[in-house]
């Protein structure tokens, strides 16, 4: 099957990659909608939908500035504002942690992987098949949980796990689910951390929607 290149992605292959992949302004709203889909027929469908009302809150929020602070600081930041963190895995805008990364494949993205902020919603450029905590990329294996919908291999949610660190990160694949989005997929495949750790692999990416 061949890829058809779209204007921007010829000159970015020859460029450095663009740094920072901004959320768009209606993020929460785009959360919540996923997760109002991935809760039919889903076994934690009521949870799922209930996250989704706090999405919608999150949206009206943010709409509405005097809470859900940091994404609408964010969102008011110039690009150039931002500098890459001490380490791979740490938010250029808050400092947080990550929560998942994001395989883009559209235009000068193509093919990219952004880390997600588990905190803002910040998106910045981190290299393919690297461990973001250890920064080896010897060994890594990707895992995900069986699904009826998607072929082998074709998995829109895969586990980087590191046998050096024996840490792992979710990463969802665009190309395999254009609509799917971080939170909303990390929160439906809590299967996976509990197969992940049966294998003895840790978790270090938060997701705030699971915090005590
Ligand atoms: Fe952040
Ligand atoms: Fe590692």
């Amino acid at each position: 099957m061949s890829t058809i290149l779209e204007p921007g992605q010829i000159e970015a292959a020859a460029s450095a990659p663009p740094f920072l992949h901004l959320p768009p302004a209606n993020l929460f709203a785009l959360r919540a909608a996923r997760l109002d889909t991935l809760a039919a027929g889903h076994a934690l469908g009521d949870y799922l939908r209930l996250i989704a009302s706090l999405c919608r809150i999150q949206q009206s929020l943010l709409d509405e500035p005097l809470q859900a602070a940091w994404s609408h600081w964010l969102l008011s930041l110039p690009d150039a504002a931002l500098k890459p963190g001490d380490n791979l895995c740490q938010c250029p805008a808050c400092g947080s942690p990550a929560m998942a990364g994001v395989i883009r494949h559209r235009g000068k993205f193509n093919g990219l992987r952004y880390l997600v902020c588990s905190l803002c919603a910040c998106e910045w450029h981190a290299v393919r098949v690297k461990c973001i905590y250890c920064e080896q990329s010897k060994g890594l294996e990707y895992f995900n949980l069986e699904d009826d919908r998607h072929a082998a291999g074709k998995a829109p949610l895969r586990a980087e796990c590191c046998p050096g660190c024996k840490v792992y990160l979710k990463q969802l694949y665009l190309e395999c689910d254009a609509d799917a989005e971080a939170l909303s997929a990390d929160l439906a495949s809590l299967a996976l951390d509990l197969r992940l750790d049966q294998e003895g692999y840790q978790r270090l990416a938060p997701n705030l929607m699971l915090a005590p």
